[in-house]
């Protein structure tokens, strides 16, 4: 493991001290040095904690650790607390100064705090998204960003409703500057909308509300279509198709398979069978899908009936590094830029960024740096779900050096001597690859017959 750090840390300096980082890079593969490439961050899992202070009684140092010692509270946060506004500003301050140009941000939800529900109210609920939302238009007053409700973005959690409400109403109006009339209007009826970016005339973005098929949401129980989203998402990306438009899909809570909890899917699994099947359905439209909520850092590849990759699927790690005690591994802060090609919208690359927060709550500063950049650090020549399927494959190997950066990265170097045995490794691997419920148990039974048995 020793070894895989230095290669790791040699790997980073040497794209540290790459001159022109600061600049929009060219994708490697040659598509011609004149090509422009554009670019878009993707933040999520804000859970700013307002109460977070530093203290010498640890137990009050945030509510979000519940009444449990903080670790190790610094400046910038703690692990069993959600994050300090300081870590916050933190972030938005390394992208605004990064030198990185975006022609947009998209940021998929979660910004209160994991705390018991009587602690928050519908009105609290509205104050830290309004914050949040705030803060980001102070920083990038001319940016367009493209926002997800997250299943924390509603009091009670998770019980975000099927018609309009006040939490629908107030981010609404607070996103108007950002969104066009007819996006307000369906975010303020069921929490979703589609937006074209505003620099990128055939590029659409689809903000589904996915807490309505999350698990934990009682309002949607035995509904067939909450809120009409299928419907709407049907038809949006029909138009789309006859528009010749691409679409990114964004939203809070993954499709598919958790990586790290057994045969569970994030939503009910009848909600990811319908959601998979529109995804398939419009696959020639769908050009990359970007996910929150596990604030862990994976990805996805979709494949159709037949087991061809058809799209790429990317769940960002949180900016908050909060843990329950009972975990071991929690995540560093993280932030994310996208690269793709400005001509079509496809994926060439990404550029994950984080702050190692033992370092910055020592140093009294936070130093976000490159973590890695995916193509390079895993040698595959763009972010198309072919190029993705096939590291994944490579992935299955055993004792995959592939894999185990993955893994390191997943918990955003949180850890690096963290190790996947046999058995995790199936999960994270039929996660990574199959979506639907079919491939993935045959993909747990094949896995298992060859390698742990
Ligand atoms: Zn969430
Ligand atoms: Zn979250």
């Amino acid at each position: 493991m020793a070894l895989l750090g230095a290669l790791v840390c040699c790997l980073l300096a040497a794209w540290h001290g790459r001159p022109g980082l600061g600049l929009p890079l060219a994708p490697a593969g040659g598509r011609g040095p004149a090509a422009a490439v554009g670019q878009f961050w993707h933040v999520t899992d804000l859970h700013l904690d307002p109460t977070y202070h530093i203290t010498d009684d640890h137990t009050k140092v945030c509510s979000s650790s519940k009444g449990a010692n903080a670790s190790n509270p610094g400046p910038f946060g703690d692990v069993l607390c959600d994050s300090p506004y300081q870590l916050i500003l933190s972030v938005f301050d390394f992208i605004k100064n990064s030198g990185q140009e975006a022609s947009f941000m998209i940021w998929t939800g979660d910004s209160p705090p994991h705390v018991p529900v009587a602690e928050l109210s519908t009105e609290t609920v509205i104050n830290v998204i309004t914050n949040m939302t705030t803060t980001i238009q102070s920083f990038f007053p001319n940016l367009q960003v493209l926002p997800a409700l997250g299943n924390h973005d509603y009091w009670p959690q998770d019980q975000l409703p099927i018609v309009s409400s006040k939490v629908y109403n107030a981010v609404a109006n607070l996103w108007k500057p950002w969104l066009d009339e007819e996006a307000v209007r369906t975010l303020r009826g069921g929490g979703f909308y589609s937006q074209k970016v505003r620099t990128n005339p055939n590029l659409r973005i689809i903000s589904l509300n996915t807490n309505l098929y999350y698990g934990p949401n009682i309002v949607t129980l035995n509904k067939t279509d909450p809120a009409n989203q299928f419907e709407w998402l049907e038809s949006t990306l029909n138009s789309s198709r006859q528009n010749k438009e691409q679409v990114y899909i964004i939203a809070h809570v993954p499709v598919g398979y958790l990586p790290s909890s057994k045969s569970t899917t994030a939503m009910r699994e009848y909600y990811n069978e319908k959601l998979i099947n529109i995804f398939r359905k419009f696959s020639d439209v769908i050009a990359g899908q970007f996910y929150g909520h596990t604030h862990r850092d994976s990805i996805m590849v979709l494949s159709d009936t037949k087991g061809s990759p058809i799209t790429s699927l990317f769940v960002a790690p949180a900016v908050t590094p909060v843990k329950n005690i009972l975990e071991k591994q929690t995540n560093n802060p993280g932030v994310r830029l996208f690269q793709y090609d400005p001509r079509d919208y496809k994926l060439l690359d990404m550029l994950q960024y984080y702050l190692n927060l033992t370092e910055a709550n020592l140093k009294g500063e936070s130093n976000w740096k490159l973590e890695y950049i995916l193509t390079q650090t895993y040698g595959i020549k763009d972010l198309q779900p072919e190029s993705l399927y096939g590291l994944a494959k490579q992935f299955t190997i055993l004792d995959s050096k592939q894999f185990m950066k993955y893994y390191n990265y997943y918990f955003v170097s949180y850890d690096s001597s963290v190790i996947c045995g046999k058995i995790c490794k199936a999960f994270q691997i039929c996660a990574v690859m199959n979506l639907d419920h079919i491939s993935y148990e045959n993909c747990l039974r094949q896995y298992y017959i060859k390698h742990c048995h």
